[in-house]
């Protein structure tokens, strides 16, 4: 029988579940160096002299680890990577074949060579190959069979999902976990916590106790939806369900979760620069906490002995930081403003007292969606929400199968229709009667000027004609803006996530355009649009503009989707004073209405 080469003895059973896969998707990614995130962390490590704190990592790693970063490339560990053969790492990319068994078959088949290494080990496991060699049986060839060929038909290939389709299976798998009595609390780390506006993988943080944590993993991998069993140590576990996506969860006791959250939110580049921010200061930073790095070279063990912080708050202040969202990391100038006590406070779902883009099933004959629910529902779902305003949006009257007159008489009806039906319902909810109109090609509205006395004010979008250039684009919206009784530019971009790309235009022109003349910017909440996107919402509060949250509701559970664009707000740095749902009816009404 072959052997493992020494590299994977050393490594396999002794570093957590955790380091582990930080080397092995360092050794796949076919850089064969350790500095990149995770490697610098253990450079930090050594250079401290503090190795020893990582669990899983004795004195043999330690001499193996301080030879690397002295030698590098003639380094025993490199010269041990350099013999595993690269099939083996490609084998090792398959969901639930680990390293023994990569090594193994790679060896025993001599595919030391193969460029085709799936199609080879499919081969031979059709052919009863495996079956024979020691260590495997019927049961395990069929296994790898299964994972060979569910891996190549690209199941598991990466593929990014909306924030709500996340939220959906973060929500699923949090019911199930909170079912276990061990688990006191979840968090949603990573992307899904910053709230991209798409998603990979889904990565949790659960706190429990340290004694508890190898039961609560165990109890992770059973979820009923569990397809493939990734990984499982004492304190991390992965899996991929039925629908091909990777769950991850992590573990820690309540006292060291602030570095456990801040480590694993992210962004990777946040995290680069607050390392960096932080070695300066004489710290270095790990998911368990802040180890201060010894200056002389006899270690001092009160000094490097690692400082947990219950909560995030404290692990930023620890470091002379405020607080910074998560929202906010995206390895910008976020720690330069923290450090100057400059972080912005924020806008907060409970800020937002009015959704200002629904729209009803009322027959306006439009040429887009008209939503299912009646003025009737929406105001008492909008009033069950605690909302002291909405705007009700519908979609103009269709211009080619009306002539001008018939879009006012449409549009004066319903006015009248909606005072009469709500006019002593909306004691606690106010209303405002605005439709969604299309920009035409050249910029002129799709109403005529005659029926604007039969609403309150209007939002005015792009729906058609998106591929426009950027001059006659700049032009056709700088000429809408003109019109009176505009005051919200709806989901400006138009972009569809995973969709239509976002139009050409000078957005710094038409901003500065939008805050001469009172026009808010939307931010549209819906999955699929998160329009503005986050980096225009930064210049435009730059330029001074307001911003309209809106969820563009077509059916009442949509109302939800509010706390997307308010994550998206927060991602541009918004506070109440730029958001004018923030605003009270009083305020609102004569922001957009000038009664
Ligand atoms: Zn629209």
């Amino acid at each position: 029988m072959h052997k493992l080469p020494i590299f994977f003895v050393v490594l396999h059973p002794r570093i957590p579940y955790g380091v582990l896969t930080g080397f092995k998707s360092l050794l796949m990614s076919g850089q064969r160096t350790l500095l990149n995130t995770w490697g610098a962390e253990l450079y930090d490590l050594w250079e401290s002299q503090t190795l020893e704190n990582v669990e899983g990592i004795g004195v043999t790693l330690t001499k193996r680890l301080n030879d690397y970063f002295k030698h590098t490339k003639d380094s025993y560990l490199i010269k041990q990577v350099n013999k595993i053969p690269t099939p083996v790492f490609t084998l090792m990319q398959v969901p639930g074949i680990g390293s023994k068994t990569a090594y193994r078959l790679v060896v025993e088949f001599h595919l030391e060579k193969s460029k085709n290494i799936l199609k080879d080990i499919e081969h031979i496991a059709k052919n009863d190959k495996i079956v024979p060699l020691g260590g495997f049986g019927e049961k395990s060839q069929a296994e790898i069979l299964t994972l060979v060929k569910t891996f190549q038909s690209k199941q598991y290939k990466t593929r990014r999902m909306r924030l709500d389709q996340s939220y959906g299976i973060f929500d699923k798998v949090s019911e199930y976990l909170l079912l276990n009595e061990k688990i006191k609390i979840l968090y949603p780390v990573g992307s899904l916590r910053r709230f991209n506006p798409t998603i990979g993988d889904i990565d949790i943080v659960a706190v429990c106790e340290e004694s508890d944590s190898e039961n609560v993993i165990n109890y992770f991998t059973k979820y009923p939806q569990t397809k493939i069993v990734e990984g499982k140590g004492e304190r991390k576990g992965a899996i991929i369900i039925s629908s091909g996506v990777h769950i991850q969860l992590r573990t820690t006791p309540l006292n060291k979760l602030g570095a456990m959250l801040q480590y694993n939110t992210g962004c990777k580049e946040h995290n680069i620069k607050l390392r960096e921010y932080a070695l300066k200061k004489g710290f270095s930073l790990s998911e368990y906490g802040i180890t201060k790095v010894a200056s002389s070279k006899f270690r001092v063990p009160s000094e490097t002995r690692t400082i947990n912080f219950v909560s995030e708050e404290k692990f930023y202040n620890f470091l002379g930081l405020d607080y910074i969202p998560p929202e906010l990391r995206q390895g910008g100038g976020e720690i330069e403003d923290a450090l100057r006590h400059k972080t912005p406070k924020l806008v907060e779902l409970a800020d937002i007292l009015g959704d200002l883009q629904i729209h009803s099933n009322y027959p306006l004959e439009p040429s887009h969606d008209a939503g299912v629910d009646s003025y009737d529902d929406i105001l008492s779902e909008a009033s069950e929400r605690g909302y002291k305003y909405i705007a009700y949006t519908d979609h103009n009257p269709s211009v080619s199968r009306h002539s001008d007159e018939q879009i006012i008489s449409l549009l004066g009806k319903r006015q009248q229709y909606i005072n009469k039906l709500l006019y002593k319902k909306s004691e606690r909810t106010k209303y405002f009667i605005s439709p969604e109109v299309d920009i035409k090609p050249d910029g002129r509205l799709a109403i005529p000027a005659k029926a604007m006395q039969y609403v309150d004010f209007i939002l005015v979008a792009i729906h058609s004609l998106f591929n426009q250039n950027r001059a006659d684009m700049t032009k056709r919206i700088l000429n809408a803006f003109s019109f009176p009784k505009v005051k919200i530019f709806a989901h400006p971009t138009t972009r569809l996530i995973g969709g239509r790309d976002e139009i050409v235009a000078d957005w710094e022109i038409i901003f500065k355009e939008a805050k001469k003349r009172s026009i808010a910017l939307e931010i549209n909440g819906a999955p699929e649009k998160l329009d503005l996107p986050d980096n225009l919402i930064t210049l435009a509060k730059g330029i001074g503009c307001k911003f309209s949250l809106g969820t563009d509701t077509h059916e009442l559970t949509q109302l939800e989707n509010m706390r997307y664009a308010v994550a998206f707000a927060r991602r541009g740095g918004l506070t109440k004073s730029d958001i004018i749902n923030c605003k009270t009816f009083k305020e609102i009404s004569k922001w957009l209405v000038k009664y």
